[in-house]
């Protein structure tokens, strides 16, 4: 009849047929694209943990806990989150075909916790306040970053697709978008991350609300932050302090970061070269380890079944493990300048732990690391 039944998790979803296009397009009826698996999978684990926290902390029942899905499309986000996690999930989609998608596959679940409704996300979000708030958009999330920071009580996640504009690849799209500019270089993937935070911490500060990044990620074609929301002045101004500029050397790799409306003196480099600078954006923890560790405990141990486990725990366990220094290194680079092949990059790390810095792989990719030795001690080692 025109659908395709999907089962990601514990949850069975009916898509529309049209979904089956190996590349998924925004064109078809109502959205569905297999390939944010894992997105969802690690969505469902961070949610439990997180919701699990609220009730220890702040004696929350399950029930009283309110999740909104803004941008549901077929509603496999929210319905999972209602169905596994077991929270009350809203679900919203401006597409009327959407809304009515979400109905069917409430009532073909079984849901008493799950409401589907059919507005624009930014009225909803500036309407009502939910507890947590999940921001899932096509491309970019920055017109929904404002009403989804003053709607968010406890958890605001944010998906952005927009991969061109947050890297730099589209410079003045960025520019606009996000009030900060990027540099694209080889550590773009973070500095689409970096940029991305920045502006979800300034959105959010405007309420008197700071934020904890609890896990980011740039994966491929997307970047996803889970950020916990801190009340008040004080730690807004606290959660500011973590924003800051980059100035970075092409010729040398070198890095520099201030925090604050920082003014750098020198546009020079070390090596004589120019400087480009970024920012502001984040200069702040990516992640939160403890929270980290629960969720690796949550896939290992809990009763959460999915497809993407592996990956996803794999994921997450590079993200815990990644050191908190802004902007890593890529291996391949050095090795070009030095003409040497590409040595192993545990035994290069441990070279570099030995002479007692920093140095941990990243998530970012394979051949990236993080280190606070400076350009010209990794280049010997
Ligand atoms: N979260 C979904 C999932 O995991 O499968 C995918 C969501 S899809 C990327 C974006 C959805 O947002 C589309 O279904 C679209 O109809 C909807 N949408 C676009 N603009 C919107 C707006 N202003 N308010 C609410 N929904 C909107």
């Amino acid at each position: 009849d025109g659908f395709l039944s999907v089962e990601e998790g514990q949850t069975r979803v009916l898509v529309p047929a049209e979904n089956d296009a190996k590349i998924p397009t925004a064109s078809v009826s109502v959205f569905y694209n297999p390939e944010m698996e894992m997105n969802r999978d690690i969505n469902v684990a961070v949610t439990s943990v997180f919701v699990r926290r609220l009730a220890e902390r702040k004696g929350f029942e399950k029930s009283n806990i309110r999740y909104l899905d803004a941008f549901s499309a077929s509603g496999i986000r929210g319905l999972r989150i209602a169905n596994e996690v077991g929270i009350s999930v809203v679900l919203n989609d401006i597409k009327p075909e959407a809304v009515e998608l979400i109905q069917k596959n409430i009532f073909e679940i079984g849901l008493q916790n799950a409401v589907a409704v059919c507005e624009d996300a930014n009225v909803l979000l500036c309407r009502e306040k939910f507890a947590i708030v999940d921001i899932d958009p096509f491309g970019t999330p920055s017109p929904f970053l404002d009403a989804a920071a003053m709607s968010a009580t406890f958890l605001l996640g944010v998906t952005a697709t927009d991969t061109a504009p947050l890297c730099g690849a589209h410079l003045k799209s960025g520019i606009r978008k996000y009030a900060a500019v990027p540099l694209n270089n080889e550590f773009h993937s973070e500095m689409g991350l970096r940029i991305l935070l920045g502006s979800i911490a300034r959105e959010t500060a405007k309420f008197d609300k700071g934020i904890l990044p609890l896990l980011s990620h740039a994966t491929r074609h997307y970047v996803r932050v889970y950020a916990e929301i801190l009340h008040g002045a004080g730690r807004a101004d606290q959660t500011l302090q973590n924003i800051g500029f980059l100035a970075w050397c092409p010729a040398c790799q070198n890095r520099e970061t201030k925090t604050g409306l920082a003014v750098f003196m020198n546009e020079k480099c070390v090596c004589g070269s120019n400087r480009k600078i970024a920012g502001p954006l984040w200069l702040g923890p990516l992640r939160d380890e403890l929270f980290c560790a629960d969720v690796i405990d949550e896939l290992d141990n809990g009763r959460l079944t999915l497809n993407k486990k592996e990956p996803a725990r794999k994921l997450v366990e590079a993200c815990k493990n990644e050191a908190d220094i802004p902007f890593f290194y890529d291996e391949h680079l050095f090795c070009e300048e030095l003409k040497i092949s590409a040595p192993p990059i545990e035994p290069f790390l441990e070279r570099l732990r030995d002479a007692g810095y920093v140095a941990t792989r990243t998530h970012f990719s394979g051949t990236s690391f993080k280190t606070d030795a400076p350009v010209d001690e990794i280049k010997r080692k």
